[in-house]
């Protein structure tokens, strides 16, 4: 079975959007992994389709409402865990991706408006994801940032198997600079040690970039690391 993810959202003509281009869209039409968007509304009851309603307690905006949503749930046969995208959530992270990457797939709800219910985060144990610390409108574009990083990790869907090996995060450390032809570009050239040929020199090379980029931007992952070398 390949990976599963099922969408639930206000807006399901937003999917596959940029998921159908590239590296995912070419997974997804060679069936590496699949992809449904359930629209949410279509589990409204009332004559006007309503989704959400006031927040009880007062407050701006509205909020999902529990009963439609859950029914929006129960109603679709998915693999793996259920997912909120939330700016509350689980920071999402390189890990949590390869994770999830190694699963059947998943459920991911996209919020909207001021959130949903509590009661169906509770009662259909839904965990929550947040893709960093801002506030987007929705949960769409960030279940499509979830989805791209999950799927590039897929079994076949990357080029080369070995091409996320040193990149940003994999190892706790940001990746080294990147450098192709020409060889001479407005004055600037490539580091020699590049072109040397001397791959041991050259892997020293990008160990110490990587170390120095990442004590410089980010002290946090630096401490991480070198916590961890002891
Ligand atoms: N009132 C909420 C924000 C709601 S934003 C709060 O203050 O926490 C509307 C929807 O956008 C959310 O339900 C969520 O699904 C999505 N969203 C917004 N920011 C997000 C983020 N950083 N990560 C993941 N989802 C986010």
């Amino acid at each position: 079975m390949p990976f599963a993810a099922t969408i639930l959202t206000l807006f399901p003509e937003m999917f596959p959007g940029p998921l159908g281009l590239s590296l995912a869209g070419r997974a997804l039409r060679e069936g590496l992994w699949s992809l449904e968007a359930r629209d949410i509304r279509a589990w409204a009851t009332d004559r006007h389709r309503t989704v959400d309603d006031a927040p009880a307690g007062g407050g701006p905006g509205m909020v999902l409402k529990p009963d439609v949503l859950a029914a929006a749930i129960d109603a679709s046969r998915h693999e793996g865990p259920r997912l909120l995208m939330s700016p509350r959530g689980t920071p999402l992270t390189q890990s949590l991706v390869r994770e999830l990457a190694a699963g059947p797939g998943f459920l991911v709800v996209c919020g909207r408006f001021e959130g949903v219910d509590q009661r169906v985060i509770d009662g259909r144990e839904l965990s929550e994801i947040s893709i960093g610390d801002y506030v987007l409108s929705g949960g769409e574009p960030a279940a499509m940032v979830l989805l791209d990083a999950v799927v590039r990790l897929l079994p076949g869907v990357m080029g080369r198997p070995d091409s996320g090996h040193e990149e940003s995060f994999e190892d706790g450390l940001l990746e080294h600079p990147h450098y192709t032809k020409p060889n001479l570009w407005e004055g600037a050239e490539i580091p020699e040690i590049l072109l040397s040929g001397d791959h041991r020199a050259i892997a020293r090379w990008k160990r110490r970039q990587r170390e120095a980029l990442t004590r410089a931007r980010r002290p946090d992952l630096w401490r991480a690391y070198e916590s961890g070398k002891i």
